[in-house]
């Protein structure tokens, strides 16, 4: 099945529903209208001689003209390039020539980014660009040309599609370097979609808030595709994250589920006015992304009534999901696992080293293999290699254990792993226990580098508003509950951390910054 099939008979299900509220464009569509939008528009696509296969840029951050957008590409079988709303000049220009994109949409500006200014520095350079054409001004435009491509034209392109053709290229976030184009198929995000969709139990009675950015598989597979396969509403804030914004939309909308990484979740929890939200409609709801501390997972089921939140885990390249916690899970393996491998696909934990599989509970680098496997990095044979072996497993550079039962719990990536006179440390475990002290809002652990001891700990700390607190007082917590060599040696108190747009802390970012300030 194709992304367009699947869509339609979605539409044939439950035409009258809400398919797409964007509240702060004040749109509403039913999947009806979802339908004759992306229609009309993919009859754009082919009057501006968009052929199947040719790159499609979208740069802008969550406006519903992203989802039709996302589903019109799909439709005529052009490749989608999400473009991050955060990029600049040079950014923008190894995507866009990367990927040879010869259609780009894109917002006029976003916040004080200037895109059509920055378009216009780097277009000489983009050889494969023909057109560029903003959502603001041409839009209509688009939608008039492709009157007078015939309906028998769409439907045969339609029709020639086929379930493994590439639909997308998604740049992986750049958490921890230079991101990577992963081209993926209508089989591969399709499939995910429907199955997080399933992980969630959506029917066509949810309406899900999707404040996480479009441009990432959080935003378009969990969040739209899982919504459009259930016939589920998509409820999108605004164009950027703002947590006031969400409560609002979750209150207005009576909003059933609720997405976010770690950071957007304890940023609505902190809101000094969070009690006066509405937020009874919420059941479930997806934190992913990153490490999900177990204190935060607790608060969101009891104080913001997400009793069947989940989490998921996964990657970019693998469409994204390959674990997923279930809405029935016993909270202790809810909140401090990631969950059970997906349905149709496999995982296995394996010796960095040596490659065989480690004994369940031992750590190791997680390892997916199925479906959801990409199709690879464009245009970049040799990385693909380097991910996805012989055998079709891809190597997602995380380390992992998997208990008797099946439940995944991610230990960090094995770039972040601190080596401390021959101990190894895991971040994630330092931050969950600070995660327990009740002034701290968010606490992030690197390795610096250390003469004596190759390298030492670090923690930053963003403290809970109005909470005065000490790195002695800190430390002096630590000691005696974790053993005495995890206890960071350096502490810094911050009011953010670097961070990637879809809501990661870069932790070679705060190494670098680390480096620079204590010399
Ligand atoms: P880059 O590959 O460019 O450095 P990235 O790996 O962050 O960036 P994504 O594909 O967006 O790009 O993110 C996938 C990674 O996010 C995973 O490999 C994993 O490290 C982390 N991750 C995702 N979900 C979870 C989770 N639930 N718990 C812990 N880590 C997670
Ligand atoms: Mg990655």
């Amino acid at each position: 099945e194709t992304i367009g099939e699947n869509l339609r008979r979605t539409v044939e299900r439950v035409p009258g529903r809400d398919a797409l509220v964007v509240r702060a464009q004040g749109y509403r569509a039913t999947y009806r209208q979802l339908w004759n939008a992306t229609t009309e528009f993919a009859r754009g696509l082919m009057a501006l001689g968009v052929k199947a296969g040719d790159r499609v840029g979208i740069w802008s951050p969550n406006r519903f003209e992203w989802v039709v957008i996302q589903y019109a590409t799909a439709r005529v079988g052009a490749v989608l390039v999400n473009i991050n709303p955060a990029y600049k000049t040079a950014e923008l220009e190894y995507a866009l020539t990367q990927s040879q994109v010869s259609v780009l949409f894109l917002a006029r500006r976003f916040r004080q980014s200037d895109y059509v200014g920055m378009l216009d520095e780097v277009r000489g350079r983009c050889s494969e660009l023909r057109l560029a054409l903003t959502l603001d001004d041409d839009w209509g435009r688009v939608l008039e040309m492709g009157q007078d491509v015939p309906a028998e034209e769409l439907e045969a392109r339609e029709k020639a599609l086929q379930f493994d053709d590439p639909i997308n290229i998604q740049y992986t976030s750049g958490t921890t370097g230079f991101p990577k184009g992963a081209t993926l198929s209508h089989h591969n995000v399709l499939n995910n979609g429907f199955f997080i969709g399933e992980g969630l139990r959506l029917t066509d009675a949810d309406r899900v808030c999707i404040p996480v950015p479009f441009y990432h598989c959080f935003g378009m597979v969990l969040g739209n595709l899982a919504c459009t396969t259930h016939g589920a509403a998509m409820i999108i804030p605004g164009e950027a994250y703002e947590p006031r914004l969400v409560l609002e939309t979750v209150t207005a909308e009576k909003c059933t589920a609720l997405y976010g990484v770690p950071t957007m979740f304890i940023g609505e929890l902190d809101l000094p006015d969070f009690d006066t939200f509405d937020l009874g409609s919420l059941r479930t709801g997806i934190m992913a992304g990153s490490p999900c501390p177990v204190e935060v997972m607790k608060k969101v089921i009891a104080r913001m009534n997400m009793r069947e939140v989940t989490i998921c885990y996964g990657m970019t390249e693998t469409s994204p999901v390959s674990t997923q916690s279930s809405t029935t899970d016993a909270l202790e393996k809810r909140v401090g696992t990631v969950g059970r491998v997906h349905p149709h696909v496999e995982i296995k934990i394996v010796s960095p080293d040596t490659g065989a599989v480690v004994p369940r509970g031992e750590r190791g680098e997680l390892c997916t293999r199925g479906y959801s496997v990409m199709i690879g990095y464009w245009n970049d044979a040799a990385a693909t290699a380097a991910a996805i072996d012989e055998t079709g497993w891809m190597h997602t550079g995380d380390l992992a254990t998997m208990d008797d039962d099946g439940y995944v719990n991610i230990v960090g990536r094995i770039k972040d792993m601190i080596i401390r006179g021959g101990e190894n440390i895991y971040p994630r475990e330092v931050e969950e226990f600070l995660h327990t002290h009740p002034a701290v809002s968010e606490a992030q652990v690197i390795g610096v580098p250390s003469l004596k001891y190759g390298e030492e700990v670090m923690a930053w700390v963003r403290k809970k508003p109005g909470a005065t607190i000490t790195d002695a007082e800190l430390t002096a917590f630590c000691t005696g509950k974790i053993a005495t060599y995890k206890i960071p040696r350096f502490w810094k108190f911050v009011d953010e951390f670097p961070m990637t747009v879809t809501g990661k802390v870069q932790k070679f970012r705060m190494r670098e910054l680390a480096i620079a300030e204590l010399g």
